[in-house]
């Protein structure tokens, strides 16, 4: 599998039509652009990578829609060099973003075999630098907090606590929280036990759910 010309031209449409949703910052637009999106899905799927929607990745899971990818990227804020975790990794493309931005990324994935295809995607195309994790996002990694973001790509049906325990002070998380459909929720902690709360638009994932599947 390649990255052809016309895979780059699809790809940088998507990218304007997402840019006349928002106004994102152009490091995100820069590694939206270089993230083979195709090279995460199915061979049979190649056609649709560069159409701004979800779409499937086995496990009863789907890959985040590429205007979503870019709006919970805004809304963690974070630059070059910053701690980020990330929770369910998928197939890996939102951890490739964040790596492509220079990031220094930690991913949790419940389910095994797309922790599986997420090594492989990311490793096939030169991201060796995200920490991967086979686990459950509801108890993070308290081994390597703080983080400076928390991105949650699951659908929480509360504030998972324990998470914000890992949040730097300073840092944001930002979590969709619902159950049907869900809020995009940004929490920023300003003080150890002080956080402020914002509202950015409706969503609708997959949930969020405990434990780990084989
Ligand atoms: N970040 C992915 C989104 C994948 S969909 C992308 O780039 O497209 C959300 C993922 O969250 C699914 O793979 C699902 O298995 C995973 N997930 C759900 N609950 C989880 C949990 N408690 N811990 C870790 N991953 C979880």
């Amino acid at each position: 599998m390649t990255d052809t010309l016309q895979h780059k031209g699809r790809r940088k449409i998507l990218l304007e039509q997402i840019s006349k949703r928002f106004s994102f910052e152009q490091p995100l637009l820069d590694a939206m652009g270089k993230v083979p999106r195709h090279l995460f899905l199915d061979a049979g799927l190649d056609h649709l990578a560069y159409l701004d929607r979800p779409l499937p990745i086995g496990a009863k899971q789907t890959i985040s829609q590429p205007f979503t990818v870019a709006m919970q990227t805004h809304l963690l804020g974070l630059k070059r060099f910053d701690k980020v975790m990330e929770i369910g990794t998928g197939c890996g493309y939102q951890t490739a973003i964040l790596a492509q931005m220079g990031m220094r990324v930690f991913s949790i994935e419940r389910q095994k075999s797309l922790f599986i295809a997420a090594q492989k995607n990311l490793a096939a195309l030169g991201y060796h630098a995200p920490l991967l994790f086979y686990g459950d996002g509801f108890a993070g990694l308290p081994k390597f907090a703080p983080f400076k973001g928390i991105l949650v790509t699951c659908a929480a049906p509360d504030v998972p606590g324990i998470l914000l325990t890992q949040l730097a002070t300073g840092g944001k998380m930002v979590v969709p929280l619902g159950v049907e459909y869900q809020k995009m929720v940004v929490i920023e902690k300003i003080g150890e036990n002080e956080f402020v709360t914002t509202e950015h638009g409706e969503y609708k994932f997959v949930p969020m759910l405990e434990g780990v599947e084989k």
